[in-house]
């Protein structure tokens, strides 16, 4: 075997989309290159050897946010034990400011951007000449009917026990600042029909879970259609075998074709992630994201109401312009509209993004280190922050993981976002941490805030054990994942 492509995953269940794209796009060279993928948080030295068992002469990886620092690790050591061996690292985390990263000094070349049919290249004059000159290669976006779709190389394990990342177009057309898709200037969409076969190929094998990596499905409606009814007529055919999709959507272009198409969706069948990231219009302005914040807040109160879609909706803190007390507004806004999660995000400085441009206006200081979290800006201090990162952490374990349905309302009040930061304060001074609190614990801490607040010792124990706390959890048996389970069985 010559070349090996690897990466680290963030969980064993994330198969690498990008890695069997490169796989499929290998053209010759496909027969001699092969996949060998681990997972974040392994040991360096074994991850060493189990690269060398395939005797590679090429390795290529996949470098992430969420992996640079443990690549770095794993290609210096590599490095020194075969110094023979051609490392080539591509992914979006060297796609930028690609000269000054450590990871980079330490392997032999780079792709930057697409791969598909650079990286390919590259391996031929690797392995036969003429030596490549430049360490730095510009990765060729070739038209999209050329790429080789890479979904028959998920595995039968892969069908079985990951999470199946598909993608029936790449790009985005906005330019929100703080995200890479803003370079992309556009979308390009995949051939569709020649795309629903090969899901039909990995429906036929077994796969229920599909999840669809676009910026944004709902772009071009006459494909979301298509998309949508390839899933109805699966439901249809064998509702007793449901299968489950996964959408990114902005929130203010929802059609009446496509709510119609939406409403037919059973529960536990649809889930979507719809960026809203602020409803304030000035930091709107401020990072370029045009929003229709009356049309957004319509149609996800229109998705709660009217459809049985499993609704992510997300904000982000830290963003030039938001003080604690609009970014409050904001979230109180949201959470009156009633989605499933509100997912809070901190803003990360991501390599390219333009979002650096506000750097001295809104003082803006990030982590150096991988993921690049804001610690501080103009309006919001370091330690103010960190009360917010807490929030997020703690929202996540007891709003958005569906085990405190019934209580999070008696938690949260007439102004959620307020409760919720006193009662993140309050849990962060009682415990000292942010992770591993166990569930029976965690319910108990609640159940004392809320007697502290006012409630009875017997009430606060009734509504904790209506969501199963005190009790025997009931077990919910659906093709969703466990979280939506949860929340649906609410
Ligand atoms: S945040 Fe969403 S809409 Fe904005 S540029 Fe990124 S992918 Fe596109």
């Amino acid at each position: 075997m010559t070349i090996l492509l690897s990466t680290l995953n963030a969980r064993y269940t994330h198969a690498s989309l990008g890695l069997r794209y490169l796989l499929a796009n290998m053209g010759a060279l496909k027969e001699q290159t092969r996949i060998q993928e681990f997972v974040i948080g392994a040991k360096t030295t074994e991850l060493v050897e189990r690269i060398l068992a395939h005797d590679p002469k090429i390795v290529g990886f996949g470098v992430y946010i969420w992996n640079v620092e443990e690549t770095a690790k794993l290609v210096a050591m590599l490095k020194r034990v075969a110094p023979h061996i051609v490392v080539v690292l591509g992914g979006p985390e060297v796609s930028h400011e690609t000269g000054e990263q450590a990871i980079v000094q330490l392997a032999d070349y780079v792709v930057t951007g697409w791969g598909d049919v650079t990286f390919p290249k590259l391996c031929g004059e690797i392995l036969h000449g003429p030596k490549p000159l430049m360490k730095v290669h510009a990765g060729v976006q070739p038209p999209m009917a050329d790429i080789a779709l890479p979904y028959s190389l998920y595995s039968d394990e892969d069908i079985a026990h990951r999470t199946l990342y598909v993608e029936a177009s790449r790009g985005c057309p906005f330019k929100c600042e703080f995200c890479l898709s803003a370079l992309d200037k556009t979308a390009w969409p995949f051939n569709i029909d020649g795309f629903l076969a090969e899901m039909d190929a990995l429906y036929a094998r077994g796969a229920r879970l599909f999840k669809f990596v676009d910026r944004t499905f709902n772009l071009n409606i006459k494909t979301s259609l298509k998309i949508m009814q390839f899933f109805l007529d699966k439901l249809a055919a064998h509702p007793d075998d449901p299968v489950y999709a996964h959408f990114e959507l902005v929130p203010d272009h929802l059609p009446d074709a496509l709510k119609e198409g939406i409403a037919k969706f059973p529960p536990g069948a649809l889930q979507f992630e719809i960026g809203i990231q602020s409803f304030n219009p000035v930091v709107q302005a401020n990072i370029s994201r045009k929003q229709d914040n009356q049309k957004a807040a319509d149609n996800i109160r229109w998705l709660c109401e009217h459809s049985h879609v499993h609704m992510h909706v997300d904000l982000i803190a830290g963003l030039p312009g938001e003080t604690v007390e609009s970014f409050a507004a904001g979230f109180d806004q949201l959470w009156a509209l009633g989605p499933h999660e509100i997912q809070f995000g901190i803003l990360k400085r991501l390599r390219g993004t333009p979002i650096i441009r506000h750097t001295q206006e809104f003082g803006l200081v990030f982590d150096p280190h991988p993921p690049y979290t804001i610690l501080a800006n103009r309006d919001i201090d370091f330690p103010t922050m960190q009360r917010l990162v807490r929030f997020a952490r703690y929202w996540d374990l007891v709003a958005n993981s569906g085990r405190f349905n019934h209580t999070i309302h008696a938690l949260l009040g007439e102004r959620p976002f307020d409760s919720f930061m006193a009662f993140s304060d309050w849990l962060y001074a009682n415990t000292d941490a942010t992770h591993r609190i166990a569930l029976d614990r965690l319910a108990a801490l609640v159940g004392r805030w809320l007697q502290q607040r006012g409630m009875g010792a017997d009430e606060a124990a009734q509504l904790l054990a209506r969501d199963g706390h005190g009790v025997r959890q009931k077990v919910t048996t659906t093709a969703a994942p466990q979280r939506q389970a949860r929340h649906l069985a609410a």
